[in-house]
């Protein structure tokens, strides 16, 4: 596999002397006491009729917030389903609960659409990791390679992409670029890279980003705690290094590991993805134990502890503050949103041209029959 470096580091110092993560942790607002919970529900139900805008939640948010984007007719879903749903709906106004990209992913495909998002500081280390300049610089060094990139990235760096893909449809899509021909450089995710350059065969030139909560999952820990739960299936998110991807019996996306949970018959389940999701798997597969794969143990640098510190600063304080104030509206300027519109709607329509394109099985999963 080749490799990039880049200069990123997650424990990078701001100006005050802070990590980026510490900066966010301390901007996830406190849970709030029951009555005063329940009067901001009340009060972000009234704004979002009033203003006709729709609640846009991923599975990674607070469950309190997925609780109410589907009570109020919005979604709670993966990225992709995020970027479908909010370019589909007729609601004027998009309050997306996730991160800065999945914002600016509506806002490409929804220009004369508001799009709202309780903390404009809620980012990503895959968007940190891959700056627009650097990777351009990358891009041009390689003209003869198709750009794919994955949706954790700026409105500015899917400008200089021929591709934009998600953990749905990655695959799909790089193996249909093979089969054309193409050599892929892909960004920023190594992990997710790696695992689709091990499946498909591609020829792909990477970029050295990571997701910190996905990065941090401990193969050998997992070993032990599989020893532990002897009949417990294994579901891994790709961004997870090898050594976890290794030891999965499902490997897919947020979605596709809710429809293994719910569908495969199976009594427990270690889940190495963003622990956000189990709040949907607990209601959607009730009774099936959920442990959380290892983060912790002798080779330990929890920065995470398998949550996002950039998700977790999304909560209903916020959703109700940009409703009731207007703030944090996304914004991107139209000549980037133009070029970054070309390769998210390349895979929309991609996606849409080929349904089997994010549901093709993964490792050991047999959809509707069970454990394989
Ligand atoms: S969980 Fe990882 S990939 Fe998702 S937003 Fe957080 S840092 Fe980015």
């Amino acid at each position: 596999m080749s490799t990039t470096s880049v200069v990123y580091d997650y424990t990078r110092q701001d100006a005050s002397g802070e990590s980026c993560t510490a900066h966010a942790w301390a901007k996830v607002p406190p849970t709030l006491p029951a009555a005063e919970k329940a009067e901001v529900i009340e009060r972000i139900k009234a704004q979002l009729k009033a203003q006709n805008a729709v609640l846009v939640a991923h599975y990674y948010v607070d469950g309190d917030l997925q609780d109410l984007a589907l009570a109020t007719g919005g979604c709670v879903s993966d990225s992709l389903e995020m970027a479908r749903f909010g370019r589909d709906h007729a609601a004027q106004t998009l309050v997306v609960a996730g991160v800065k990209f999945m914002g600016e992913s509506a806002k490409i495909l929804s220009p004369e659409k508001r799009v709202l998002m309780p903390d404009l500081d809620a980012t990503c280390s895959l968007d940190l990791g891959c700056e627009a300049d650097d990777f351009a610089r990358f891009c041009d060094a390689h003209p003869d390679r198709k750009v794919v990139v994955y949706a954790n990235t700026s409105a500015a760096v899917k400008a200089r992409a021929d591709w934009m893909v998600t953990s749905s449809c990655a695959l799909s899509i790089v193996q249909h670029l093979k089969d054309q021909g193409e050599k892929i450089l892909w960004a920023p995710d190594r992990h997710l890279g790696r695992y689709i350059e091990k499946q498909t065969g591609a020829d792909m030139l990477m970029w050295n980003g990571a997701c910190i909560v996905h990065d941090e999952f401990k193969g050998l820990e997992l070993d032990l705690l599989k020893k532990d739960h002897p009949g417990a299936l294994v579901l891994v998110h790709p961004e997870s290094p090898e050594s976890v991807v290794a030891q999965a019996d499902v490997v897919g996306s947020t979605s596709q590991l809710l429809k293994a949970v719910m569908e495969i018959d199976a009594p427990a389940y270690i889940v190495a993805t963003d622990n956000g999701i189990l709040h949907r798997m607990r209601q959607l597969a009730p009774g099936k134990k959920l442990i959380e794969a290892p983060t912790a143990g002798n080779s330990a640098t929890c920065k995470s502890c398998a949550h996002c510190p950039w998700m977790a600063m999304n909560a209903l304080q916020g959703v109700l503050a940009c409703l009731e104030q207007g703030s944090g509206e996304i914004q991107v300027d139209e000549a980037t949103r133009v070029k970054a519109h070309g390769c998210i709607d390349r895979m929309l329509d991609f996606v849409a041209r080929n349904p089997n394109a994010i549901s093709k099985p993964a490792q050991g999963f047999v959809p509707h029959i069970g454990a394989a």
